[in-house]
């Protein structure tokens, strides 16, 4: 089986075009990462391009053939980065744009008088440098942000290419002739490899996209819209983590649910919009009278959840006395809201080693349901006891 040049050129003049069309596809749904799709789209768009340029040389000027091409393909290398960049939230650097800038200049001024040496290094080197950086950036650890399971992989396949073109740019430069002397050899593997990237790169960053929107969702299922605080799923996740801080420190975890009073009578006598203004007051008071450990969420309708991990019950107390005495005080300002409203609290505080989060929302109930027994704007405590028998 014999394989020449012209058919490498083929087939990466096709899967590139087919990666343009197809990440092109996907940015017509994913609005939340049109940007990187985009720029990825006309990035193997450029590439495409600049290989049918490359693959008519002989028919076209040099200017056309040689020059517009390698710019084309070095323009599609910076678009995919850019895209992989903003991908990653990192805004890419002004300082690329201006070598990039540079690059395009020489090679119209210069280009095609250049030797065939200079002309892989000068083409070669660029892409070896934007491959390694935007590898380096996807490899890069945040303390808050989790890697995605394909980073690595993605990273990996950046790493390779850029390595391969680095080598390429650095043997020509450190060796003259050996251009000349391997030119179908190294046409040929430089070809061969740029199909298999071709492919394998658009299909991993478009497993990215895909991995990153599922994770969007599924925070965005754990958020209350109205007030960005978590909501109940969003508590019940963080509660493990606050259960093993409990445990390790060998204090009680303790739980308290707000119930704001007679809601409804506010939002009948003010109307709905008022009444959720007061719920997000509700949740930037209570916000600013906890402690950053604390978790707030809130659990539906007019009812929250501080979750105090490892605080004893008498602290955790004192902070939802604040809480409730702050929201009744900042909610009727004569220059404010100027609404008289209170809020019931009742607070459930066991050892972390033998709850769960259900048994601590069972008694927290069962206390703020005796607070609005016993005539609303107070706070009821479980008894111990009362707890474990849940
Ligand atoms: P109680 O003192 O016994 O808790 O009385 P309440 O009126 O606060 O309790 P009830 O359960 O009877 O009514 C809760 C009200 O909260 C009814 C519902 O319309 C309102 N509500 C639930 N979710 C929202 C919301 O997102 N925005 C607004 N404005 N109101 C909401
Ligand atoms: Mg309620
Ligand atoms: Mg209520």
């Amino acid at each position: 089986m014999q394989i020449d040049v012209p058919t490498l050129y083929c087939l990466i003049i096709g899967t590139t075009a087919t990666a343009a069309a197809l990440t092109y596809w996907e940015r017509r749904t994913n609005t939340a990462h049109r940007r990187e799709l985009g720029l990825w789209a006309l990035g193997y768009l450029l590439i495409s391009v600049g290989c049918a340029l490359r693959i008519s040389a002989v028919a076209l000027p040099i200017f056309l053939g040689i020059g517009l091409s390698n710019v084309a393909v070095c323009a599609g290398y910076a678009a995919i980065a850019a895209g992989t960049l903003s991908f990653l939230d990192r805004p890419a650097h002004r300082l690329w744009t201006a070598v990039f800038a540079v690059l395009v200049a020489a090679w119209l001024a210069k280009g095609t008088d250049l030797s065939i040496a200079t002309r892989i290094v000068v083409t070669s080197l660029p892409v070896a440098v934007v491959m390694l950086a935007v590898s380096a950036a996807l490899l890069r650890r945040h303390a808050d942000v989790k890697p995605l399971p394909s980073q690595r992989l993605a990273a990996t396949l950046f790493a390779f290419h850029g390595t391969f073109f680095a080598v390429r740019a650095l043997v020509t430069a450190l060796w003259p002739g050996t251009e000349i002397a391997l030119w179908s050899t190294n046409i040929m593997l430089t070809m061969f490899e740029g199909v298999l990237w071709s492919v394998s790169a658009p299909m991993t960053l478009l497993v990215l996209v895909r991995e990153k929107t599922e994770r969007q969702l599924l925070e965005a299922s754990q958020i209350d819209y109205l007030t960005g605080l978590d909501n109940r799923r969003g508590l019940v996740r963080k509660a493990e983590r606050a259960f093993a801080q409990s445990l390790a420190a060998d204090r009680p975890l303790v739980l308290v649910i707000f119930d704001l009073d007679h809601f409804k009578s506010i939002n009948d006598r003010y109307g709905h919009q008022t009444g959720d203004r007061v719920l997000e007051l509700f949740s930037r008071v209570a916000e600013a009278e906890m402690r950053p450990q604390d978790i707030l969420a809130r659990l539906g309708g007019e009812e929250f959840a501080v979750l105090f991990p490892a605080t004893e019950p008498d602290a955790a107390r004192s902070i939802a006395v604040r809480i409730c005495r702050q929201f009744a005080a900042t909610v009727a300002e004569p220059d404010g809201m100027n609404i008289k409203a209170t809020a019931s609290a009742g607070l459930a505080g066991t050892q972390a080693a033998a709850r769960t989060l259900d048994d601590l929302m069972m008694a927290a109930d069962r206390a703020l349901y005796r607070a609005k027994e016993l005539g609303r704007d107070r706070i009821e405590q479980a008894a111990p006891r009362e707890a474990i028998a849940a």
